[in-house]
């Protein structure tokens, strides 16, 4: 669903505060101001909420949010956390520092949250509503910054209306962003600090903090793009090991199904993205999708993944680039 009647404004006080946690717990959508710049908030445990989120901006690619937490405690329990990032918590939370660290195993934030990634970039927020907003919802809040697609990140509430209006549930207006800048992003799932984005938090405070931050590109992506997969596979980009197949009608013996909509040819392991032919369910479901398909085809033997057609409208334009990701040959 992209289009909903009447996007609430709503106040930065009690009442507002409380009807923006309980719009985030139902699964809607609901633009809030951080110390950086609006983000449009969904649930991080909800799939369905998470593929709204980018229906929302036009996204036409997946690429990982941020989730967003009250406090390093509730972050920590959904990522491993050595000692490096704790003291980088310590100093900067909360605050305008990103961290991206291995996911846990019992981590419930969305595969789509992340997109596929084994590693999440978590954050607290500075802004007292943020963070009364936060502890209201007892779940992480993936937020992308509240914009369409290709437009410029706002800073106030009267921005985010101005190219979501009708499109989310609603804005928490809590005036303009003190620093306006997106948040500084700092890997650290590779054991050593890297520095994935530039923003809000100086490189030379978070250097004094835990020493040299390395710069240019991450150990992951030389390494995959050396031994791995699809050409211009960046750090950002899961794909799945067994080859991808596009556009397919039938299956071959041993290809797995990545099935979508009623109509299905015979196949011995098939994962369905949406019977129904929803693409916004498909979204939510892809990268569970691929990852149990790429699991059961290691255990079976399986020498590919057939994936059906997937209508390029709306979320299905953001399927279709991943998919063809997956596709693209491998040296
Ligand atoms: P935005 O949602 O616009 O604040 O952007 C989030 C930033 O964090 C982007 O630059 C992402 O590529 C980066 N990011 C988020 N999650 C991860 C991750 N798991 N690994 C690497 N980068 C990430
Ligand atoms: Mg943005």
């Amino acid at each position: 669903m992209s289009e909903q009647a009447g996007t609430e404004r709503l106040r930065d006080d009690a009442a507002g505060i409380a009807r923006a946690a309980a719009l985030l717990r139902a699964g809607g959508l609901v633009a809030f101001g951080t110390e950086t710049v609006y983000g449009l908030g969904a649930d991080a445990t909800d799939a369905r909420a998470v593929a709204a989120v980018f229906d929302a901006k036009g996204r036409p690619h997946f690429n990982p949010l941020i989730a967003h937490y009250p406090d390093a405690e509730a972050a920590f329990r959904h990522v491993e956390a050595p000692a490096l990032a704790r003291r980088l918590a310590e100093r900067f939370w909360p605050g305008p520092l990103t961290l991206v660290l291995p996911r846990r195993a019992a981590c419930p934030v969305a595969l789509l949250a992340g997109a596929g990634l084994d590693t999440l970039a978590v954050r607290v927020p500075a802004g007292q509503t943020a963070l009364t907003l936060l502890r209201g919802v007892g779940r992480p809040v993936a937020a992308p910054s509240a914009n369409r697609s290709g437009e410029v990140s706002p800073t106030t509430a009267a921005h985010v209306l101005a190219g979501l209006d009708g499109r989310i549930a609603a804005v928490l207006d809590s005036g303009p962003c003190a620093v306006g800048l997106e948040s500084t992003v700092i890997d650290l799932s590779a054991g050593r600090p890297f520095l994935l984005r530039p923003g809000g938090a100086a490189v030379s405070d978070i250097e004094a903090a835990v020493g040299p931050v390395g710069r240019g590109i991450t150990p992951q992506a030389a390494e995959a793009t050396r031994t791995l997969r699809s050409p211009g596979l960046l750090v950002s980009h899961y794909a799945p090991r067994l080859p991808v197949r596009l556009g397919a009608e039938a299956v071959g013996a041993w290809e797995g199904l990545l099935a979508f909509g009623p109509a299905l040819p015979a196949a011995g392991c098939t994962f369905q993205l949406s019977a129904a032919g929803d693409v916004a369910e498909a979204a939510a479901r892809l990268f569970a999708g691929l990852r149990w398909l790429d699991e059961e085809g290691g255990r079976l033997g399986l020498s590919g993944i057939a994936a059906m057609p997937v209508p390029a409208e709306g979320l299905g334009l953001a399927i279709n680039d991943r998919l063809q990701r997956a596709a693209a040959p491998r040296s």
